[in-house]
């Protein structure tokens, strides 16, 4: 059995990148260790599927059926007023002790999902494989230094803890089940709860999850020039229904917000398109965009990265291309 980690957003719908670690779970039954027997643990549910997910906190019977629409049998669900704050060890725990002795243990590769599968994997003693994107009879690939270089290999005893590299695959609903939910009376040691979340910023997450939804990013790098730079930038998104998405320089010098930022230390995105504007196209940028899927780059050097990587470039001076873009649009919209 694979047990998947799915993270839920403040109403209790499954996230994209969720919904992306379980189809793969679903795809990939090479994922299971020799045999695939399962053995549950004590005090936790029987196996009863190949795909199952556990679910902290809150849980929408949207995200039931949407579970089941990706092909989840059986849902474990663990509320306790302790684990309602984020705290990685309590979570971890909690995780751990309802994760069959043998089979797959995995999360998607976001901050969360990595620090709760690292703590999953010291607490049961296994190894673990992070930002796998690939799974064949020969193994796990897995991206390593920001998605610049891959690495093959193999995972040994019975169970298996692995993270899914952001965007690995597209969500793919199959043949929908009606998910087996199990809730559970927990304990949680005190100790566990040194370290807990206390407050979260829910502008900064929205605005995240617009970014690695949108069909449609401009992104944005120092070529802007100034914090006030943005006003062409802006009005494109705007046109296109889709977000912004900065490179570090720009969040770093302050201009745009971290939840803004694209790359190995931003978000991952995957995108129809993107629009690079003023970025050069610096590993860890790229690293942040491999799953796009038409790259357009305005820049004014014809040398830099992000040109030379694009499906399509502009040389030019970003406001004046972008202007005359947005007006070509305001004029073809009528
Ligand atoms: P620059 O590299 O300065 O490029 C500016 C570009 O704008 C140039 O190509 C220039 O030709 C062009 N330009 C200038 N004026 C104009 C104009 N008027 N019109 C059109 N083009 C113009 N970076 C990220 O983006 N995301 C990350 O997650 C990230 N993580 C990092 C993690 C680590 C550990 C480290 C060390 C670095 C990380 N970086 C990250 C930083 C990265 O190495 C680069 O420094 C950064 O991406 C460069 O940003 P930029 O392309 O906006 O700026």
């Amino acid at each position: 059995m694979t047990l998947v980690f799915v993270e839920t957003d403040t109403s209790g719908e499954v996230t994209l990148t969720s919904a992306e670690a379980v189809t793969f779970a679903r795809k990939n039954p090479q994922l299971l260790p020799d045999g695939g027997a399962t053995t549950s643990r004590e005090g936790a549910a029987p196996p009863s599927g190949s795909t199952e997910g556990v679910v902290i906190g809150l849980l929408s019977d949207s995200a039931v059926n949407e579970l089941g629409r990706l092909g989840v049998s059986v849902i474990h669900h663990l509320e306790h007023p302790d684990l309602a704050d984020y705290s990685a060890a309590a979570w971890a725990q909690a995780i751990v002790d309802i994760t069959p002795e043998s089979g797959t243990l995995m999360a998607s590769g976001t901050p969360r999902g990595m620090e709760l599968m690292a703590h999953a994997a010291v607490r049961t003693g296994q190894r673990m494989a992070a930002n796998v994107i690939a799974c064949d009879d020969d193994g796990l690939l897995r991206q390593v230094f920001g998605g610049t270089a891959f690495e093959r290999l193999r995972l040994d005893g019975d169970l298996h803890v692995i993270t899914i590299a952001g965007h690995a695959c597209t969500p793919e609903e199959t043949d929908p089940t009606d998910p087996e939910v199990f809730d559970y009376d927990l304990d949680v040691a005190e100790a566990d709860l040194t370290t807990r979340v206390r407050r979260t910023e829910a502008e900064a997450a929205d605005d995240a999850s617009g970014l690695t939804s949108a069909r449609a990013v401009v992104g944005a790098g120092r070529g802007v020039g100034s914090e006030n730079g943005f006003g062409e930038v802006l009005e494109l998104v705007d046109h296109l229904g889709g977000a912004l998405g900065v490179s570090r320089v720009v969040t770093g010098l302050g201009w745009r917000p971290h939840a803004e930022q694209v790359g190995q230390t931003g978000s991952r995105i995957s995108p129809d398109v993107y629009i690079a504007c003023g970025i050069s196209g610096a590993i860890q940028h790229m690293a942040g965009i491999e799953g796009a899927k038409t790259l357009i780059a305005i820049n004014t050097d014809e040398e830099a990265t992000m040109v030379q990587r694009a499906d399509y470039a502009i040389i030019g001076d970003l406001h004046e291309v972008i202007a005359a873009v947005n007006e070509e649009i305001v004029r073809r919209r009528g």
